[in-house]
């Protein structure tokens, strides 16, 4: 009991966090933070904590950086005692829903960006798996299985 006092949920699943960013609206022991396409479903947006609209068509290095201009400083300014990481593969290109062009490379890099700060920083992280629309459901499992390529390679670079 108590042992976590602050939450940071980081949603970078395409569609934004609307849900958690409604739950915790009123909740300053959850800070929502949410990296979404801005024209995607939810049609009407909610507030997160921080909410980082991105526009249509955007590429890996772009994603990369617009990412990396907010979590490290969202990390040492929230200091949570847990990350929730909800990892969507929604964003990528041959989504039918995401309408962002993130390449398998350039989601297994989002992974390890995620994943080395938190843990860089001392912050404990559990993650899942999130959106993804696809026919080609072995390229969807394929992109799912990114998060957990990262997260072994994360444990034993970090020698957890
Ligand atoms: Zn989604």
């Amino acid at each position: 009991m108590g042992l976590v006092r602050k939450v940071l949920i980081i949603d970078l699943d395409v569609h934004q966090g609307d849900g958690t960013a409604v739950i915790f609206q009123n909740d300053s022991t959850v800070f929502t933070f949410s990296m979404h396409c801005e024209v995607n479903f939810p049609g009407t947006k909610q507030n997160s904590d921080l909410d980082v609209a991105l526009p249509i068509g955007m590429e890996d290095d772009e994603y990369l950086q617009t990412l990396d201009k907010y979590l490290p400083d969202l990390l040492s300014n929230v200091k949570p005692d847990l990350v929730l990481y909800d990892a969507g593969v929604d964003p990528h290109s041959c989504d039918k829903l995401g309408k962002l062009a993130l390449t398998d490379t350039g989601l297994f890099r989002r992974e390890m960006q995620v994943l080395t700060a938190c843990l860089a920083g001392g912050y404990p992280v559990a993650c899942v798996i999130g959106g993804g629309y696809c026919d080609d459901i072995n390229g969807l499992v394929y992109r799912h299985s990114l998060l957990h390529r990262a997260a072994s390679q994360a444990y034993r670079q970090y020698r957890l």
